[in-house]
């Protein structure tokens, strides 16, 4: 097979694979409640930064290209970039990363504990080795390897 089909071929099984791990979390009993404020995008305000494995990194990445942009917007005051300053909502919410999804927001119920989440926080681990690489990077380096 050629290599650029392959390489096709595993990103679309690792995003599927990604996703798959975003359901077992939507399914297990850890009640949440994200009323999507965004509050938790202000990432100057809160001085936090979801930090994603290369998988995530490409789902989001996909799921930014799947709205017909082909780069990250620009935002001026410290918020996320897939924080639309139009409507004030996630541009890529069913695809936000897993860090959103576990997030320390206190109005959405304060963070999973850890051991909750362990095993599918490994799980992207290892899905990320198959692009590369395990080590997590901040939301906008990592969404924009897979702009590119
Ligand atoms: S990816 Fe979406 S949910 Fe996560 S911080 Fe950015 S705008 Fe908020």
């Amino acid at each position: 097979m050629p290599r650029r089909e392959a390489i096709t071929g595993e990103r679309r099984q690792v995003a599927a694979d990604v996703r798959k791990a975003y359901a077992e979390l939507a399914a297990r009993p850890v009640t949440r409640n994200c009323a999507l404020r965004a509050e938790c995008c202000q990432f100057l305000l809160t001085g936090k930064t979801p930090y994603l494995t290369k998988g995530e990194a490409l789902v989001g990445a996909q799921a930014l290209k799947a709205t017909g942009r082909r780069a990250l917007p620009v935002r001026e005051d410290g918020a996320c970039p897939l924080l639309d300053p139009v409507s004030a909502k996630c541009l890529i919410y069913d695809s936000r990363p897993f860090g959103c999804r576990t997030h320390f927001c206190p109005a959405a119920g304060g963070p999973y504990p850890r051991r909750d989440v362990a095993d599918l926080i490994h799980k992207l681990e290892e899905i990320a080795r198959r692009l590369g690489g395990s080590e997590a990077r901040p939301l906008a380096a990592a969404i924009q390897e897979f702009l590119g």
